[in-house]
């Protein structure tokens, strides 16, 4: 994956950063990037389906749907933490904006390239579905596709996010790092952008699939654990009990008395709260 990034004075590919550059820049305090994204206004005509035409992630045009400004700051706090890039905000509670970004010195440069590639290629509307029986905690839909100009199409989606199922997440520290309100827009952002999917068989209950493997790049890239398989596991806490845990494993290999071990960490949720 590639992103045109352009420094002020200077225009680089994200993967050219000289090291001599980036701390010449670095002693000069935070870096603010000038990315190449949509304006942080909603230009396109109308609101609803192919009349749209313009790329970025935005508010619910439905009144029901609509996410609170509490709710956006929660997707925008968790692109922030994935991406490393302070300043990223809702304008006017309606469009995501990067105008005003600048480098933190963390995050990863797969989940900056993927955030840069849904801005510049693909519609999606945010929706929300807190306390829905449909969501665990968010699900991605094609919707339709515009055409705002002959030989450009750009797909339009609706990213349904369950807010509610968040709270019900306990665990590891480090798998609940690993899988917070970043993680999950990253997953769906895999789907709409990459056109990544999910293991639709068993083979989900062993392995992540393609999807989250561009999530666990990720995860590499700041050191968190890896998540092992796709498909939640059910737990029953006792033989007799009609209340079960969704559960989903981490692993990464550490160094222990100079040999590599295996650790295991895990996030789980009541399933009863938290429905698909
Ligand atoms: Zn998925």
């Amino acid at each position: 994956m590639r992103s045109t990034l352009s420094l002020v004075g200077g225009r680089v590919a994200s993967g050219l950063w000289g090291s001599r550059l980036r701390s010449a820049l670095a002693l000069t305090g935070a870096f603010f990037l000038l990315l190449v994204t949509p304006p942080c206004e909603a230009t396109g005509v109308g609101t609803e389906g192919h009349t749209f035409g313009q790329t970025g992630i935005f508010n619910s045009p439905e009144a029901s749907r609509r996410l609170s400004r509490e709710k956006l700051q929660a997707v925008s706090a968790g692109l922030e933490r994935v991406t490393g890039w302070a300043g990223i905000h809702f304008e006017r509670d309606t469009v995501l904006c990067l105008r005003d970004v600048r480098e933190s010195g963390s995050g990863s440069p797969t989940a900056r390239a993927l955030l840069l590639k849904a801005m510049q290629t693909v519609t999606i509307f945010l929706e929300d579905y807190s306390r829905s029986f449909s969501v665990a905690f968010a699900a991605i839909q094609r919707r339709a596709v515009s055409h705002p100009d002959s030989g450009r199409s750009i797909p339009i989606f609706s990213l349904r996010l369950d807010f509610e199922d968040f709270r019900y997440l306990t665990g590891h520290p480090e798998a609940l790092e690993a899988f917070d309100m970043g993680f999950v827009l990253l997953h769906e952002l895999g789907h709409a952008v990459e056109g990544r999917s999910d293991p639709s068989d068993r083979r989900g209950t062993v392995e992540p699939g393609e999807c989250e493997a561009l999530v666990n790049e990720v995860r590499r890239e700041l050191g968190l654990p890896l998540r092992a398989h796709y498909r939640s596991e059910h737990v029953f806490p006792s033989l007799l009990s009609d209340f079960s845990f969704g559960r989903i494993r981490f692993e990464r290999m550490v160094e222990h008395q100079g040999k590599p071990r295996l650790e295991t960490y895990f996030v789980q949720w009541p399933t009863k709260f938290v429905i698909r």
